[in-house]
């Protein structure tokens, strides 16, 4: 099966490794060809290149275009605010892509669910416009906007400023309109509170309503955000795909990670038009690296979005498959879903269940 892929691996730290080494055996197993470049970022990055994000990384992603990552521990006073904020901002990955889908065997109080999270990764509150309370920016921040628009801020207020721009919202919905035609998605809900925020959430609502002039087949509808979480948590398999600005969407993949049974399970992919980037939504876990008990999950079924992205669409299926077989089956599981198995027996037997 397949043909020659070159691939850039980033382990992380922490727990990253461990699931980065079981992913490897699973896609491997599924997929021939692959060519696996390994580089670092984050701590160990720091310690052999003294960067975090060291540039040797970034052009081997940017030579192959393909990349996947385990979770990168922030070092505390780092400079950057997240190495992973930084990679998204460096390779412009402006979409990121969350499926959350009920899997068999993972009991939770939600049959049924099969929805995708689409987040706008570059703007909003995320942007990093801060203005620290009682700083000499804020201060200048507060007289012009009083000289502005008459706006009275408090002195000891800190400000976080959300850019919602045309361009970054037009793209965002495009990006999200061809992912659900390419996928065979039927309905896309936006998520705002454009009532409140008409300069921002609304920007991003109007937007995406002018988009829907070309929409196909596609359905479109809106929700204010507080409505929607509420009906996420009471009926989520209403759902579809989910088009979120920057914070509502970091927040919402997580409530949806719980719906389907934790962090462990839920991968993700960062997408621009020119790079992707495929990890798993959780962080390193150092409350249990290095001793091989972490779930592999979540990373092996980002390798199976990263299967898909590279036209191996078999491979990636067969990915799938193989996890839902394992996970029905139930004899092998690590802790976090009761079991006692370590990670690599669950990559193994995932591996062992792929066709051959
Ligand atoms: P976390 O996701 O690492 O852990 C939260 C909880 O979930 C922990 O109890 C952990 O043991 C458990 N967990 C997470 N993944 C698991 C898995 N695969 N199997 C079993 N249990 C799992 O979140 P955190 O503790 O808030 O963050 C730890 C570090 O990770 C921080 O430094 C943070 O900056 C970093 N982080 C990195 C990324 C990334 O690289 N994309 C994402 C989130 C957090």
């Amino acid at each position: 099966m397949g043909g020659r892929h070159r691939v850039t691996l980033i382990p992380g730290d922490g727990i990253g490794p461990e699931v980065s080494a079981a992913a490897r055996v699973v896609i491997d197993a599924a997929v021939s060809g692959i060519e696996w470049i390994e580089r670092t970022a984050g701590a160990l990055a720091l310690s052999e290149h003294g960067d975090l994000l060291p540039e040797e990384t970034l052009e081997a992603i940017r030579e192959s275009r393909v990349a996947i990552k385990g979770p990168i521990t922030t070092p505390v006073g780092s400079g950057f605010r997240s190495i992973n904020v930084a990679l998204r901002q460096e390779l412009d990955l402006f979409a990121a892509v969350r499926p959350a889908r009920s899997l068999p065997g993972v009991p939770t109080r939600h049959g049924a669910v099969d929805l995708v999270v689409i987040r706008e990764n570059t703007e909003d509150l995320y942007r990093g416009v801060e203005f620290a309370a009682g700083s000499p920016e804020a201060e200048a921040l507060r007289d012009e906007l009083r000289r502005l628009a008459g706006f009275e801020i408090r002195a000891d207020a800190g400000v976080t400023v959300k850019p919602i721009s045309v361009a970054g919202t037009r793209r965002i919905v495009r990006f999200a309109f061809e992912y659900v035609k390419a996928n065979r998605r039927r309905t896309i809900t936006v998520g705002h509170k454009a009532s409140i925020m008409p300069t921002s959430d609304g920007l991003f609502l109007r937007t995406a309503r002018e988009h829907t002039g070309d929409r196909g087949e596609v359905d479109f509808e809106d929700m204010q955000i507080d409505h929607m979480t509420a009906r996420l948590v009471r009926e989520p398999g209403r759902f579809d795909v989910l088009l979120l600005p920057n914070l509502y969407g970091d927040i919402l993949s997580d409530l949806c990670a719980g719906l389907v049974g934790g962090l462990g399970l839920i991968p993700g992919a960062n997408i621009g038009w020119e790079y992707a980037v495929f990890e798993p939504v959780h962080g390193s876990a150092p409350d249990i690296a290095g001793r091989g008990v972490a779930n592999p999950i979540a990373m092996i079924l980002s390798g199976a979005m990263m299967l898909r992205h590279l036209g191996e669409l078999d491979g990636a299926a067969a990915v799938e498959r193989a996890v839902d077989t394992v996970l029905e089956a139930g004899a092998v599981r690590t802790p976090d879903l009761g079991g006692s198995s370590s990670t690599m027996d669950v990559a193994e037997k995932i591996a062992a269940a792929l066709p051959r």
